[in-house]
């Protein structure tokens, strides 16, 4: 496979770069003592087409190809993990969800917005009893004429009380299993929706993170994306899309602490040399980038095995991309968690420090491993599919 980038790749890796170096990085540690969300700084993405590059041109995006996507979530996330997940999420799994289900009216009413950045989306799958065991949420729908009630807590929302636009999951039919579930595109002003609170995190403290509240909340039957019990599958597609994006966002949190590591190790000092002149700090260079490289590699190769389904007019689920993306995301998050230990260590009582960034970036990767499915979660669809199951466990999804 060829991965060598496009001149418009080129391009846009670079304008996101410049952007990120001169817009967010200088307003970063004050945002992160206050707890501020960029709002800004994502409305001016927006407007370079970052909020709607998974989205057609005929709705608002910029309809790029997957590999672009990829490098621009890696050049956000190499400066601000947490700007990178408001955008992998806008993108990943409500912007394409809604592309590939939509309804003519949702997609002129909510996804031209979203891809213009002037609405974010969130999706709310998670509860507090349903995490990776997707198919047990409790949220639940009932019809009442031309509207559904929703009743449920969803739990961990990202993009939580600053979106416009929720993409909810519940059950429909609680008796039929995974095919009793439901999408529905809620907005926050309908009665019955609340954001009950936000949670105190250990990184990404600069995006927002939700439990939101359904309380006999009446979502109009035209809000429903997709058919009756095609929520699961519509959940799951999404999150296969969405697991390149991570693997991206670890790809570029470790390409940033491995950056600030080389600068570091070129300036301090100690016992009359710089840091790089010690071979134990440059063997951890040395490792840094070679496994940065190769989950860069795994990535954009789940990027590319994407489009080439796309090109062949197949879902993402037709087209088996989940255990290729499971295999980037497994690979990146472990990866991007040994790269800001080893950035902290080379950085020594500094890494350790709320100044440098690479205090920061230890704690947002953790996160990597753990969303968007966790570790184990992605070696059981790797593994399902090599030994011939479906990857999601669902043979007839
Ligand atoms: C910052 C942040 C943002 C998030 N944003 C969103 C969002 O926008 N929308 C959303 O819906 N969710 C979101 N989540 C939730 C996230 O996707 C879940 O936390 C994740 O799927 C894991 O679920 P859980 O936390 O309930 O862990 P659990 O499912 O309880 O798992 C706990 C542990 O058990 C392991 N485990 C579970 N089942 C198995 C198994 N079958 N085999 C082996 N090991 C297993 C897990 O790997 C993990 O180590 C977010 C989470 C965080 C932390």
């Amino acid at each position: 496979m060829d991965f060598s980038l496009s001149d418009d790749q080129r391009l846009l890796k670079d304008t996101i770069r410049q952007f990120m170096e001169a817009e967010v990085r200088p307003h970063l540690r004050q945002y992160e003592k206050e707890g501020h969300f960029p709002a800004e700084e994502v409305r001016k993405l927006g407007e370079l087409g970052c909020c709607g590059m998974t989205v057609p041109e005929e709705w608002g995006g910029t309809g790029s190809d997957t590999l672009s996507y990829v490098v621009m979530l890696e050049e956000v996330a190499r400066v601000c993990a947490s700007t990178a997940v408001t955008l992998s999420v806008n993108n990943s799994v409500v912007g394409a969800p809604l592309a590939r289900h939509g309804s003519a009216e949702q997609k002129q009413d909510m996804l031209t917005r979203l891809a213009r950045g002037e609405w974010l989306g969130a999706f709310c799958l998670t509860e507090p009893q349903a995490g990776s065991d997707s198919a047990a949420i409790a949220t639940h729908a009932v019809r009442t004429g031309d509207s559904y009630r929703l009743t449920g807590t969803k739990s961990w929302v990202t993009n939580g009380g600053m979106a416009s636009v929720y993409l909810v999951f519940a059950k429909t039919d609680p008796s039929a299993g995974a095919h009793g579930t439901t999408a529905f595109l809620v907005t926050p002003d309908l009665p019955g929706f609340r954001v009950a609170r936000f949670e105190d995190k250990m990184g990404l403290n600069i995006s927002k993170t939700a439990e939101i509240r359904l309380e006999e909340c009446a979502v109009p039957a035209a809000n429903r994306l997709g058919e009756e019990g095609q929520g699961l599958k519509i959940a799951l597609e999404a999150l296969d899309g969405g697991r390149v994006g991570i693997a991206a966002q670890g790809v570029g949190i470790a390409q940033g602490a491995f950056d600030a590591s080389v600068r570091y190790a070129k300036q301090r000092r100690a016992f009359g040399k710089t840091l790089g002149e010690f071979q134990a700090i440059q063997w951890m260079l040395a490792d840094m980038q070679t496994e940065i490289e190769a989950a860069r590699m795994l990535t954009y190769a789940a990027a590319c095995a994407q489009d080439d389904g796309k090109r062949r007019g197949l879902s993402p689920l037709e087209a088996r991309v989940g255990p290729v993306a499971s295999r980037a995301k497994l690979y990146a998050s472990e990866m991007v968690n040994r790269v800001v230990y080893k950035a902290v260590q080379i950085h020594g009582s500094m890494g350790y420090s709320r100044e440098t960034e690479v205090e920061r970036m230890y704690r947002d990767a953790r996160v990597i491993s753990i969303y968007e499915g966790t570790s184990e979660i992605q070696r059981t669809v790797i593994a399902r599919d090599l030994l011939g199951a479906a990857p999601h466990g669902e043979e007839n999804l």
